[in-house]
């Protein structure tokens, strides 16, 4: 039987070293041997740089490792999003396999010393070896990447190492499969008499996703944020939202197979152990030194200075929620399930804005239009549907992005539905990185969101935002103009890789944005002006409690992570304790709670980094202002400065990156002032 991984793909835009995958031939069992064939190669090509008898050179060595490793790339980045996106049984079994060897193959290379000799020989010399910058960096980060993967420690040092790292993704694959498995397990199914409260958009939703559980007739609220959060907001049977509540905040947290909390022990304790190894006091220390903010007090500092703040404001809020509730005759104390709930009616009265008025204008498509159109203005991309191309469900939609001209740019795959073979969230990845290394290579670019599809599908304004987020971060992959794939689009650090995609957002809330593309999904007609108005006015509504739930997650990751001895955490009694310390208000559920905190335990990228966003918040409303001093929000001079940041990669240090488009280094007021925290910052 034949394998795809094996051969020359035909599928168009199959430019060097591979194009768009054939999804309709890829089946689950074709991914072991290409695997196995794919680590084996890359070690023969490590092999044969540690084997070269010449000195080493950039181009003996830094350069050949570039070119390392691609038949394993182009096999990993067709699974780890189809695990993502559309997983099965058979692709969770095989990633629960691989999961250890893929870790180990790569601490194999990145311990390996023979290789680390040539990498630290040639980082003696860097001086003298006449690079341009962009290989500079290169080898400098190509060196701390194996300093930081052990490659100075003692022989047994090593060989633990390498062990904890096996286990860790081991720990990570299976933190992950258990929150799906709950978020599938789980549904509330509702007659028509439960759905009091609830607007058509909500309904339609709940019929949608009952028609998928095979429910028909009926009405099914899922796991999933887009179906929760809606409930949350609407429906007025009190009872119901605790019971869609309480299994929202416990996915994870139950005995049995599938209970998180015993990984998260053993995933802090290594992770400490790790840390500790490399001469760090914690992980935290560990990990943000090779951070752009450098060490945990800077994290610290900018966690604090927005906590106290928000939580005035959060306290401001709650006093009008439980005015309205009284009002309403509810006079028990405001519980976390009806917060939503109260503060939507809060907001309707406040603004007289509804979320069931505004989004009939939010269609998803007018959305993806507006988010096109603003690529275009701001940096001349245009997209065109390709539905004759290859997709791996039928929701995905493909686009060829161009320049204006013409000129290819890359393909863009957009994913937009909620399914229960999809892992919650939203997020970007790619199929293909950009590079111009041995000729130019086009990128591949999927954006997964985790709407409720509906007919036709209508957004919330965070809907829309996360859209635009996501966006942002497959423009940072499509603008990406870089020699070494090493240093492609997104893989810079991580508390800066939020600053695209999160700056972007901004483009949605500009009032022709919204004038031009919030239509009546019936009608046609544009948002009307009062409505944009009110609605703009809403936006700082409600900042307290989103500020709270955030920045208490982010608290909370830093908690688990700045430990020093992390053996045998209690996680719930540790959570407990560190909410108490923090004065967690009782109302207010921390964004993620531990047992389903994927950015901390299905992988270790955002590990000690959930701040990153609002570390990356800082820049993107400090640089959005720039935008707005010039009077016009796609201000072409500064576009342009902007573009630099997005197709700039990893080739240069951020704060230069960021410090040359704004011309001076960021400042925290804008931030405050978008949350609306400003009144109330005192001397936190
Ligand atoms: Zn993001």
């Amino acid at each position: 039987m034949s394998n795809p991984f094996f051969e020359t793909w035909t599928t168009p835009f199959g430019l060097p070293p591979f194009g768009l995958p054939p999804f309709d031939r890829i089946q689950a069992e074709h991914f072991p041997p290409a695997f196995d064939h794919g680590m084996a190669e890359s070690i023969a090509e490590i092999a044969a740089i540690t084997g070269n008898p010449d000195a080493p050179t950039f181009a003996n060595t830094i350069e050949a490792m570039e070119r390392s490793g691609r038949f394993l790339n182009r096999v990993g980045g067709v699974f780890w999003n189809l695990n993502s996106s559309n997983t099965t049984d058979a692709l969770e079994t095989i990633a629960r396999d691989y999961a250890p060897k893929f870790a180990q193959h790569s601490m194999r290379i990145a311990l390996d010393p023979a290789l680390f000799a040539r990498v630290a020989d040639l980082y003696e010399r860097r001086g003298t070896l006449d690079l341009a910058p962009d290989q500079l960096r290169l080898l400098e980060r190509q060196h701390l990447g194996f300093v930081r993967s052990g490659a100075l420690l003692p022989p047994d040092a090593k060989a633990r190492m390498t062990a904890i790292t096996e286990r860790l993704a081991t720990l990570h694959t299976l933190f992950g499969q258990n929150v799906l498995h709950d978020e599938k397990d789980w549904q509330l199914v509702l007659e028509e008499s439960d759905l009091a409260g609830l607007p058509d958009f909500a309904r339609n939703a709940a019929a949608q996703a009952a028609r998928e559980r095979g429910q028909e007739g009926k009405y099914v609220i899922t796991l999933a944020r887009s179906s929760v959060e809606p409930f949350l907001t609407f429906s007025a049977r009190r009872d119901l939202r605790q019971v869609a509540y309480e299994a929202w905040i416990r996915r994870g947290e139950h005995e049995g197979e599938h209970d998180n909390r015993p990984l998260i022990r053993e995933i802090v304790a290594l992770r400490t152990e790790q840390a500790k190894l490399m001469g760090y006091a914690s992980y935290a220390d560990f990990k943000l030194d090779d951070s752009m903010a450098k060490d945990t007090s800077a994290v610290e500092r900018l966690l604090l200075q927005v906590w106290g703040p928000a939580k005035e404001k959060a306290a401001a809020e709650r006093a009008e929620l439980q005015d309205c509730a009284r009002a309403e005759g509810m006079n028990e104390p405001i519980a976390p399930w009806d917060w939503r709930y109260y503060a939507e009616k809060v907001r309707q009265a406040k603004y007289d804005i509804d979320e069931a008025e505004v989004k009939p204008y939010f269609v998803l498509e007018n959305m993806v239009r507006a988010a096109f159109d603003t690529a275009g203005r701001l940096f001349g991309l245009a997209f065109t549907e390709r539905p004759d191309l290859p997709v791996y469900h039928p929701d995905v939609r493909v686009y060829e992005v161009t320049e204006k001209d013409g000129r290819h740019v890359g393909l863009f795959l957009h994913d937009n539905f909620a399914r229960s073979s999809k892992r919650s969230g939203a997020w970007m990845s790619s199929y293909r990185d950009q590079e111009n290394f041995d000729g130019a290579v086009s990128p591949i670019i999927v954006n997964n969101n985790n709407f409720s599809k509906g007919e036709p599908t209508l957004l919330s304004f965070d809907d829309a935002e996360t859209l635009f987020h996501e966006f942002g971060h497959f423009l940072h992959g499509c603008l990406s103009n870089v020699r070494y794939p090493s240093q492609s689009g997104t893989s810079v650090r991580r508390d800066f890789v939020e600053l695209p995609s999160q700056i972007y957002e901004h483009w949605l809330a500009v009032p022709e944005t919204l004038s031009t593309y919030a239509r009546h999904h019936q009608t046609g007609e544009p948002i009307p002006q009062d409505l944009l108005r009110r609605l703009l006015a809403a936006r700082n509504f409600n900042q307290g409690f989103g500020t709270v739930e955030y920045t208490a997650a982010a608290l909370l990751d830093l908690e688990f992570h700045t430990r020093s001895d992390a053996a045998d955490t209690d996680v719930a009694a540790f959570e407990r304790s560190v909410l108490d310390k923090i004065g967690m208000p009782a109302e207010i559920a921390v964004r993620h709670r531990p047992t389903h905190f994927q950015h901390l335990f299905a992988g270790s990228g955002y590990a000690a980094g959930y701040y990153a966003y609002l570390w990356a918040e800082v820049l993107d409303a400090d640089g959005f202002e720039a935008f707005l001093e010039t009077g016009n929000p796609f201000d072409p001079d500064l576009a342009a400065k902007l573009k630099t940041i997005y197709s700039s990669g990893d080739t240069r240090d951020p704060m230069e990156l960021y410090t040359a488009f704004r011309g001076r280094e960021p400042r925290i007021e804008a931030l405050l002032k978008h949350r609306g925290l400003t009144q109330s910052l005192g001397d936190a």
